[in-house]
């Protein structure tokens, strides 16, 4: 470690906005809530967010993460389970009220409002393109609103081209919520050359979260020596904006989980940091990433704000009547 007088100085350019958003908020709220309600065990159907630090401090809470509601052994029958903010397919309320359980659904309203755009499609008789990436969960949860045959995975401009559809006067388009704002606006210009008559939605599929933190990385990339953006290797989001940064001009680009993963030896001679997180990942590890560097440099931080975000999407009316402690808060706001 250096003297403060030996460290060399660097300037972390810091996003605002970043981090968590409103539909990542409501849906570890929802968990915090049911557990104070209901009490452990609470089961949760996938990752609720995509974030390890998320997911082990609501385990230590007493959530019990799942892949599939048959993972809920018999004598926990009457324990709650929650879906995932990424949205589920159709069929696994339908699993659920089958099987008798109590469940209460953590999809975010903005990926609700995808499903409903993409079922108003399909009711005016039109085969849905889905823009998104194979096997994420949103995905699938989306894929799952509709009939097999009802719709086709469009991820690359060659898929575009590839696509033969039974009439190409009867089709629309929807979108997963935390796509590059850049790639997609490519492939949608590929199929609408393609197909005129393709019809949009009525609301814009890819979310104000999404769209505001490509945005702020963008202004803050230029020139930065070193861009990192805090989040997991499963965050679609996150990943868009480590190529946001590189794609904006930052010199080099990472995702990083954790201060401990930061690759030192590699960061060598920097003077500006561009630093921001993805919308599941908390701000305490933010902190913790800018601490690490006060460490080794003599840190300035240039807080860049491009947008204010006003979002915030209540909870469901059953879980309303239940306090949150400031200690409760600050988890579910990611500052502990
Ligand atoms: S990234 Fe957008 S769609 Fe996803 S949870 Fe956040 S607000 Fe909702």
């Amino acid at each position: 470690m250096h003297d403060t007088a030996t460290k060399p100085p660097l300037t972390i350019r810091l996003c605002q906005p970043r981090g968590f958003c409103a539909g990542v908020d409501r849906a570890i709220q929802i968990v915090v809530l049911a557990l104070k309600k209901y009490g452990a065990p609470v089961y949760v159907r996938h990752e609720i967010v995509h974030n390890r630090y998320v997911v082990e401090g609501l385990q230590n809470l007493g959530a019990v993460f799942i892949e599939e509601l048959n993972e809920i052994p018999d004598e926990h029958h009457d324990a709650p389970v929650v879906f995932s903010a990424h949205g589920v397919p159709k069929s696994v309320p339908a699993d659920a009220q089958a099987r008798n359980l109590f469940y209460l659904d953590a999809t975010c309203p903005l990926v609700s409002k995808v499903h409903k755009q993409a079922m108003r499609h399909r009711r005016h008789g039109r085969h849905v393109l889905l823009i998104g990436h194979a096997g994420h969960p949103e995905v699938i949860g989306t894929m799952g609103q509709l009939d097999e045959g009802g719709v086709t995975l469009i991820e690359t401009e060659a898929d575009v081209q590839n696509f033969q559809p039974a009439d190409p006067e009867a089709l629309g388009f929807v979108t997963q919520t935390t796509l590059s704002v850049e790639d997609t606006a490519g492939i949608l210009r590929a199929l609408q050359e393609r197909f005129p008559a393709l019809q949009a939605p009525a609301a814009e599929s890819i979310c104000y979260a999404t769209t505001n933190r490509q945005e702020a990385v963008k202004e803050t990339a230029p020139g930065a020596d070193l861009y990192l953006v805090v989040g997991a290797p499963n965050s679609s989001n996150s990943r868009r904006l480590v190529e946001v940064a590189e794609r904006a001009g930052a010199k080099m680009s990472l995702l990083v989980q954790r201060a401990s993963e930061i690759p030192w030896s590699g960061v060598g001679d920097i003077a500006t940091l561009g630093l921001s997180a993805g919308a599941s990942a908390p701000e305490i590890i933010v902190d913790e990433i800018i601490n690490a560097f006060r460490e080794r440099f003599d840190v300035t931080v240039e807080l860049a704000v491009t947008a204010t975000e006003t979002e915030d999407f209540p909870v469901m009316r059953a879980l309303r009547d239940v306090e949150l402690t400031p200690a409760d808060m600050a988890f579910v706001n990611g500052t502990r």
